[in-house]
Order: structure tokens, then C-alpha cells, then sequence
């Protein structure tokens, strides 16, 4: 059987200039607002972000492809209804579920943790190994942290960790600079350089730690005491950092970032902006939490939540043979990860239409494949993302009408919402 687009009506992707005049993108941390809206003339998209990698996220989401608006069920396109039946006969059937890759903006979260209360499922962001070291240094330590605002509004000196983070977040020293008060350049100190390992940045700042809770110069070498006259001359600092350049010590730098500036703000004004937050991490964790009380990495189990940060993680299960269906959504891009072993599982996958274009290598993958195409919030969709501050919440708006489902419709049609009235967990 073989439709047009999942819902059986023929496609027509109308792409208009968006009434709009600004664009929010969302293919970063830092959710950029007041864009000019990008819009399509002869076939072009003109009005591009001076972005690269909004660029990339655009022309992905806008690219038009023979396969995008398919829904795909086992080895055939199928339309939507039957592809909805299809993933909820098997949510009913297999037991071991895990959830993952929540690429998702706020409405599309809530309904992730609804779904994985209903079928007794594991939820992981694919980022979920930074996100639970940061997460769990907030636990332990608390947070000190400041919103890009206030960065933009009040910091003069900005302290980066090894590089300014310009490839995850290219326009970050734009927004901070252009947007602040007076179009102003700060002053800038980098500690170490890119390619220090992170057992060297770890060292330093521990040095950095001990001096400032000690005043035992014998833990200055010169960069510190230089970091230490710059701080010394500043109204307001910084420190601005990207947990994922540290994957293996981001948790401990986490920690000893808010033992330093918890002394030096005996003295001083300093604050941390930790830059997380991609492809909608810090969206549903944060959903999760309001939620449930408790965060990413956990299991529902008849009603009950098991949270085990270390435990539920996908790659673990899937070693242990622990799982049998992997739910994937991810809307924001078309990556799953080569390094998962998806041989003896079921894939559900709710995510972007470019994933239309990898049918056939995705399914040389897994045991079984069910695909439904979503819309992007923020090109097919408006929608709400969580910005890397982990403070605002950012609106989104649709550019334009590409005919696909978002990711919250698709799980209210699985869960039966609108006929049964399923509630809130
Ligand atoms: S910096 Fe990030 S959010 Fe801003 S335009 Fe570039 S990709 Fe989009």
C-alpha cells in the first residue's frame, strides 16, 4: 500500500513568506530570536540566517525529497492510521521499551512522559549522559548560574573554558556583544586553549579552587594570577562554559565552577552560564521534572518511577539485551546514532522527514521499522523550546505548511487522547 503523506491526503507543501517578521530558530542551545523570517522566492530560500548551521537546519527541514512525507510500516509505506495502529499494537505488545533521541519542544514532551507512563517505558534524552552529569552536579552542589540575559545585560568580562564554544553555538559572542547594552565588545579571557585535555582544565581549576578558598599564593602560577587581576578589575563576571567538550569530567568541573564562584562572590560578582540545551535536552528534562519530580534516566513501572542515572542509559540496555522496542523522536534532526546496536529491536521512529531519505539504511539496521514524519517546531510547527540558560522559555513559530503532523499529535493519536480523554500523569 502505498499513500501520498501519512494522513492519505495529497501532499502540497505551500511555503509562503511567513506573516511573521522575525524567525526564532531552533537548531541550537541558543534558541536565537528576532531573526528575519527566511522565506521561499523561485524555488530559493532567501533570507538565510548569517548562521551555518541554521543554514544546514533549514535547508534539511525545507529540502524536498521523494520519500519525506511517507509513513513506513515494516517493509512498505503505509498511510497514517494504519502506521498509528501498527505502533500501538506493538507499545501493547513488547514490555521492554525505552524512549529515546526527544529531539521535542515543550507540548511534544509532555506528551513523551504521558506515553512512557502508559507503556511502563525507560526515557533518555540522546544527549542524556551530559545532561545527567550536569544534573547531578546540581544536585550535590546547587547552581549558580546566569541567564544569557544578564550575561548580554551586565557581565564586562567573559571567562571561557579552553575555547569560546562558536561551533555548537556560533552566534553565542554575537548575541552577547551586538544585543548587550551600547552594542559593546567585552573583555574576553580564555583559560587554557582547545587542546588541553580535560584532565589539564580539571587540574587547573582546581588550583583556581584552592587558591580562592585558601589565598595560598602557592596555587597561582601566572595565567591564574592574571585571571585573578582581570576578575579583581571587573564589575561582573562570567564564566562560560560548554558541558559537552567535557564528556568525561563534566559533572566534577561542574562542581568545582560552583565552588569557585561561590567564594569569589564573597568578594566579587560572578556567575556561570553552562551552555546545554541542544536539539531540545533541556525541554524535556525540565518537562520531566515538572511532571513527575523526578528527571531524565528514569522507568515507569505501574505508576511508579525508578530513577537510575547510571542504569538507563540506551547503549547499556541495549548491550544487556534489556530492551526490546526503541521508540526514537526526534524532530529537530535526522541523526541516530551509528554506534546503537538496533539488530534485535523493534524501531519506532517519530522524527524529522529527513529521515524519509534513510529508510533503507535505517531498516538494514533493526529487526523492524515503523516510521511516521514529523514537522519541525519552528519551520512546520510553532512550538516552545527551553533555551540553554535553562531559564526562558522561547516561543517558536511556524514558517511553513509542509502537510506533517507534530510530534505531540502524533503520541495524542497513539495515546488515544481525544477519544478517551487520557489525562495528565
Ligand atoms: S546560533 Fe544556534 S539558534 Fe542561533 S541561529 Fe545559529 S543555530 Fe540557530
Amino acid at each position: 500500500m502505498f499513500d501520498r503523506n501519512p494522513s492519505g491526503k495529497k501532499i502540497n507543501m505551500k511555503v509562503e513568506r511567513n506573516e511573521e517578521i522575525f524567525w526564532t530558530c531552533p537548531f541550537c542551545a541558543l534558541v536565537c530570536d528576532g531573526l528575519p523570517s527566511p522565506f521561499f522566492k523561485d524555488g530559493l530560500i532567501e533570507n538565510l540566517p548569517s548562521c551555518q548551521k541554521a543554514e544546514i537546519g533549514l535547508k534539511k527541514a525545507l529540502t524536498k525529497s521523494t520519500k519525506k512525507d511517507l509513513a513506513f510500516g515494516r517493509k512498505k509505506f503505509i498511510n497514517l492510521p494504519n502506521a498509528i495502529e501498527q505502533i500501538r499494537s506493538k507499545l501493547r505488545k513488547n514490555e521492554r521499551i525505552f524512549i529515546s533521541g526527544l529531539g521535542v519542544d515543550v507540548a511534544g514532551a509532555r506528551e513523551v512522559v504521558k506515553l512512557a507512563c502508559k507503556f511502563n517505558a525507560v526515557v533518555d534524552h540522546k544527549y542524556g549522559d551530559i545532561l545527567s552529569k550536569v544534573s547531578k552536579s546540581i544536585q550535590n552542589k546547587g547552581a549558580l548560574f546566569c541567564s544569557l540575559s544578564e550575561v548580554k545585560k551586565r557581565a564586562d568580562l567573559l571567562i571561557f573554558l579552553g575555547t569560546i564554544p562558536n561551533i555548537r553555538t556560533p552566534r553565542l559572542l554575537d548575541r552577547i556583544e551586538k544585543e548587550g547594552p551600547g552594542n559593546s565588545k567585552k573583555e574576553k579571557y580564555i583559560i587554557g586553549d582547545a587542546s588541553w585535555s580535560e584532565e589539564v582544565m580539571l587540574l587547573k581549576l582546581q588550583k583556581l579552587s584552592a587558591f580562592i578558598s585558601t589565598s595560598d599564593k602557592q596555587y597561582l602560577d601566572d595565567d591564574l594570577e592574571l585571571l585573578m587581576n582581570k576578575i579583581d578589575g571587573s564589575k561582573y563576571t562570567a564564566i562560560i562554559w560548554d558541558p559537552n567538550f567535557y564528556s568525561d569530567y563534566a559533572e566534577d568541573i561542574a562542581i568545582l565552577l560552583v565552588e569557585i564562584v561561590r567564594h569569589l562572590n564573597v568578594n566579587y560578582r560572578v556567575s556561570i552560564l553552562t551552555l546545554g540545551g541542544d536539539e531540545g535536552s533541556l525541554t524535556m528534562q525540565n518537562v520531566m521534572v515538572w511532571m513527575t519530580g523526578l528527571p531524565l534516566r528514569s522507568k515507569f513501572s505501574l505508576g511508579n518511577l525508578d530513577y537510575d542515572p547510571h542504569r538507563f542509559t540506551l547503549s547499556s540496555l541495549l548491550k544487556k539485551k534489556e530492551i526490546d522496542t526503541v521508540v526514537w523522536i526526534s524532530c529537530f534532526s535526522d541523526d541516530l546514532d551509528d554506534s546503537l546496536d538496533l539488530s534485535e529491536i523493534s524501531l519506532i521512529l517519530i522524527g524529522h522527514k529527513n529521515y524519509g531519505n534513510k529508510l533503507d539504511k535505517i531498516m538494514s539496521r533493526t529487526k523492524e521499522l515503523i516510521y511516521i514524519p514529523v514537522a519541525t517546531n519552528g519551520i512546520g510547527a510553532s512550538g516552545y523550546l527551553m533555551r540553554g540558560d535553562g531559564v526562558s522559555i522561547i516561543p517558536l513559530c511556524k514558517l511553513v505548511t509542509d502537510g506533517l503532523m507534530t510530534v505531540d499529535s502524533v503520541i495524542k493519536e497513539l495515546l488515544g487522547e481525544k477519544e478517551e480523554g487520557y489525562g495528565d500523569v
